[in-house]
């Protein structure tokens, strides 16, 4: 099935929708855009909101789910999510735990304190939304739109892909690729033994082109040159 996909944020904070013949994928629900901006920003593209059948959402983090909650009210379509990202929703901010490096933890404690406090949003009640949950070593197939989204936990134990059909998958924060993270790895890493096992399922992926939640698409090759710093990583 042909996709076309569309990035309606920029590069640092992409904000990705999916276009298939049987309607509009959305990738994730923001970071800091309220739902309006969003909107125009879809419509301004030929799209509508209506038309979104499905929602991925790669993780319960801030910067993901900034319009999730009216999305989810004013269109309700199937979203999809990790197991444990319904808990970490209504908790209402990050979970700050363990990290990469001693610099990812240093620079996250210091945007923390300039924030006063972990990143914030507010978890409103989410049990009349249709849902399906992925467990972190399964998967859930769509069949209409031709893609798959599964488990890939590490940067926190929700997180999940999305794999199209046609080879292109959508990592959320499982990998970066702009600064402040070096070598392609986020600052928070929850889980480094899942991290490095969701790396190997990445890496055995039959996709040609992989969309970071930060930072540009990466290649198949590219990917690989992430392939030791993972080995090397020590959560701290
Ligand atoms: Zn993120």
């Amino acid at each position: 099935m042909e996709i076309e996909i569309f990035n309606l944020g920029n590069v640092f904070y992409p904000d990705y929708i999916v276009k298939t013949a049987a309607g509009l994928v959305k990738v994730d629900a923001g970071n800091a855009t309220d739902y309006e901006t969003f909107c125009a920003k879809l419509h301004r593209k030929g799209l509508s909101e209506r038309d979104i059948k499905y929602l991925v959402l790669t993780h319960v983090h801030a910067d993901h789910v900034a319009y999730l909650a009216d999305l989810m009210h004013d269109v309700g379509p199937t979203l999809l999510w990790g197991s444990g990202a319904e808990e970490n929703w209504l908790l209402g901010a990050d979970r700050l735990m363990t990290y990469s490096s001693k610099w990812a933890k240093r620079l996250s404690e210091m945007a923390a304190t300039l924030r006063g406090g972990a990143a914030k949003w507010q978890p409103l009640e989410c049990l009349g939304w249709s849902r399906i949950v992925v467990p972190p070593n399964g998967e859930y197939r769509l069949d209409d739109v031709g893609l798959r989204v599964c488990g890939l936990p590490g940067h926190t134990r929700d997180s999940v892909m999305v794999a199209f059909d046609g080879g292109v998958c959508f990592v959320g924060d499982m990998l970066m690729n702009c600064v402040p993270a070096v070598h392609g790895l986020p600052l928070l890493i929850e889980d480094e033994e899942a991290f490095k096992e969701s790396f190997a399922r990445l890496q055995a992926m039959p996709a040609h082109i992989f969309y970071l939640g930060h930072g540009a698409p990466v290649g198949k090759a590219e990917m690989e040159k992430f392939a030791p710093y993972v080995e090397a990583l020590h959560i701290v």
